[in-house]
């Protein structure tokens, strides 16, 4: 989608700080960090939120690519959190579909 950030940032049109990539997903470092590790993991093809009929492939991969963020970050082993924001009242701000992940601290026990 032309005028969609993520869009852009995946595709490389505007670079950012990536820390995994394959085909079909990118992941780079959110701009404004909630934690110590905060990862968006973003398909490079353009899907509105995760119920805007994204494929199996790309849902799987964006799941691979979580594992690998996580690795890369050493939280693995320590424990994560992945959140998917979706429409108004999650206050998703970017409409392109994207996975936080966030770790590298207690994350303590709200909001599940
Ligand atoms: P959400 O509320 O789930 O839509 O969150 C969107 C996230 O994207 C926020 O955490 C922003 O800080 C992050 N964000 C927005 N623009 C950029 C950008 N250009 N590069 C990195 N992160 C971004």
């Amino acid at each position: 989608m032309e005028d969609c950030i993520f869009c852009k940032i995946a595709n490389h049109v505007i670079e950012s700080n990536y820390v995994y990539e394959d085909d079909l997903v990118a992941a780079f470092r959110d701009m404004n960090p909630q934690a110590p590790t905060h990862v968006l993991v973003v398909p490079k093809k353009h899907y509105a939120n995760i119920v805007d009929d994204v494929p199996a492939e790309t849902l799987a991969a964006m799941a691979h690519a979580v594992d690998e963020v996580a690795k890369a970050e050493g939280v693995r082993d320590s424990g994560f959190r992945v959140i998917a924001n979706t429409g108004d009242d999650a206050g998703q701000t970017v409409h392109h579909l994207h996975w936080h992940v966030l770790g590298g601290t207690s994350l303590g026990e709200g909001l599940v």
